[in-house]
């Protein structure tokens, strides 16, 4: 009984023994393959999401403020225009100071005036983000071309804006990236300042 099972053991062996080894070596490899690939594999850079926040951290445009009129792609009425619209950016009154401050290192690429958004300041930022800054005050500190760096004060919150509800000083504060206006909450803690 004992040799028969060996003398099968052996034909089995002979028969199939080379295949296998042969299968039993390949996947070793592959498997080894897979392994110090993995291993030399670059690190993954993270994917860029509109909502990923640890890419580029902004600073607040201004400090201690409270979000008057926040960010809604949804048709909104504005009771000045007596319209419906959308508002694509965040409103902000400070509470201690009317500095406006850049969120990120940028240059200074349009200072504009027109009676509905008032005097604007937009910087152009790495990654693709610009930052545009509406209803300033008219003592504007920077010009087209001007390198400014994050939390440099680049003007003064001010009522030039008559597009929109609001009184007083306040900022209209606007992101962009690649060209599409996005939610400046994905990207700055707004409310809690
Ligand atoms: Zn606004």
């Amino acid at each position: 009984m004992q040799i028969k099972q060996e003398n099968k053991f052996k034909t089995f062996f002979k028969r199939y023994g080379a295949i296998t080894l042969t299968a039993v070596l390949v996947f070793a490899c592959v498997l080894m393959i897979g392994i110090t690939a993995s291993v030399n594999a670059p690190q993954e850079e993270p994917t860029e999401d509109v909502g990923n926040t640890n890419a580029v951290i902004f600073t607040s445009p201004m400090t201690n403020a409270s979000v008057t009129k926040d960010y809604s792609e949804l048709l909104m009425y504005n009771s000045v225009l007596e319209r419906f619209e959308s508002h694509l950016g965040v409103d902000l009154v400070s509470n201690d100071s009317n500095d406006v401050f850049s969120v990120l290192d940028g240059k200074v690429v349009d200072v504009r005036y027109n009676s509905l958004e008032g005097n604007v300041v937009e910087i152009e930022h790495s990654d693709g983000f610009l930052s545009e800054y509406s209803s300033l005050d008219s003592n504007i500190l920077v010009k087209v071309g001007d390198l400014v760096t994050k939390g440099q004060v680049i003007g003064t919150a001010g009522a030039s804006a008559t597009g929109e509800d609001g009184e007083g000083a306040r900022l209209h504060f606007a992101l962009y990236k690649n060209g599409t206006d996005i939610d400046p909450n994905n990207y700055l803690d707004l409310q809690a300042k």
